[in-house]
């Protein structure tokens, strides 16, 4: 019997469960709510679908949550868009499932699948942001998920970049995550539908310049509205700036990028591309970084932390 493991991402809004075989192969899924603002009920939620979905097979389940993950003891310790703190998912989930648990930041686990089945497949360098309403990263080095001292590694969305800034969710102000991801885009279209009243952007969100969210800037800016293209350049740009910083320190092979935003595709890769060009250290002296886009979608978190689970707890 190939062995199996179930592999668990939970995000702010859901949280995905999948039965996952040896190479990756997505065998049975589940989904349900995410209860944000209740730990405790998340947890339940947690246990039971992952308990629909085990098998005879299933040798361990690994967990992909937003926040920091303490590795030793798989201790969710501070998440910045939730409620959670100081959580002891692997104990509770090995506690209700009677399997071995391995709990990791979401992009961490997003990466270990971009790397085992993905885009970054046979490239054992590489860095993964992921771009959503806010910024996630994994980080892959020789071969290895670089997880640091603690586990706490690749919290990248919340370096500061602009002092003074917008106000994080994590406490600070101007994160990398509020000017070059999907909260900087909500806020520059506000800004834009308000001061542009004719524009498309303004018209797509009724004359309400309140609803000209992300989702609205991508959809005018796909229909040929400049304004909107020019707000995805500039939170792109942002994005290329810091990958290019990141590239300093980590030397990847490749970075790969995922998360909702990438809807916007390359409106927002290419002036990433540009500015990471123009940033990085001597770009004319070492091998181009291709910037791409992720492979497995929504399923990186959840297969790469059932892989995980089953190469380090499954033999
Ligand atoms: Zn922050």
């Amino acid at each position: 019997m190939e062995a199996e493991a179930i592999g668990i991402d939970v995000g702010g809004t859901k949280i995905t469960a999948l039965r996952v075989a040896g190479r990756g192969r997505i065998l049975a899924r589940a989904e349900a709510p995410t209860p944000a603002d209740d730990p405790e009920a998340c947890i339940a939620v947690m246990t039971q679908i992952a308990d629909r979905l085990c098998t005879a097979a299933v040798r361990a389940v690994g967990v992909g949550a937003a926040g920091m993950v303490e590795a030793a003891t798989g201790t969710l310790r501070y998440a910045p868009n939730l409620a959670w703190r100081e959580l002891p998912i692997a104990a509770r989930m090995t506690q209700a499932l009677g399997l071995p648990c391995r709990v990791e930041n979401d992009a961490n686990a997003a990466a270990w699948g971009e790397f085992r089945f993905g885009a970054a497949r046979g490239h054992p360098d590489l860095l993964l942001v992921t771009v959503g309403t806010g910024i996630g990263g994994g980080i892959v080095s020789g071969g290895k998920l670089l997880r640091g001292a603690h586990g706490f590694a690749a919290e990248i969305g919340h370096i500061i970049v602009e002092p003074g800034g917008p106000v994080c969710g994590c406490g600070n102000r101007g994160c990398w995550e509020q000017v070059a991801a999907g909260r900087a885009i909500d806020r520059l279209g506000r800004d834009a539908a308000r001061e542009n009243p004719n524009s498309l952007l303004a018209r797509l969100a009724g004359g309400d310049p309140e609803r000209a969210d992300g989702r609205l800037v991508t959809d005018a800016a796909m229909q040929g509205d400049d304004i909107a293209a020019r707000i995805l350049a500039m939170v792109g740009r942002r994005l290329g700036e810091g990958m290019a910083g990141l590239a300093n320190i980590l030397d990847p092979e490749m970075v790969v990028v995922g998360g909702g935003a990438m809807a916007a595709g390359d409106l927002l890769l290419v002036p990433a591309r540009e500015a990471f060009a123009d940033s990085v250290e001597a770009p004319e002296h070492r091998p181009a970084v291709p910037i791409v886009a992720a492979a497995l979608g929504n399923d990186a978190g959840g297969v790469g932390a059932a892989a995980l689970a089953l190469e380090e707890l499954g033999s």
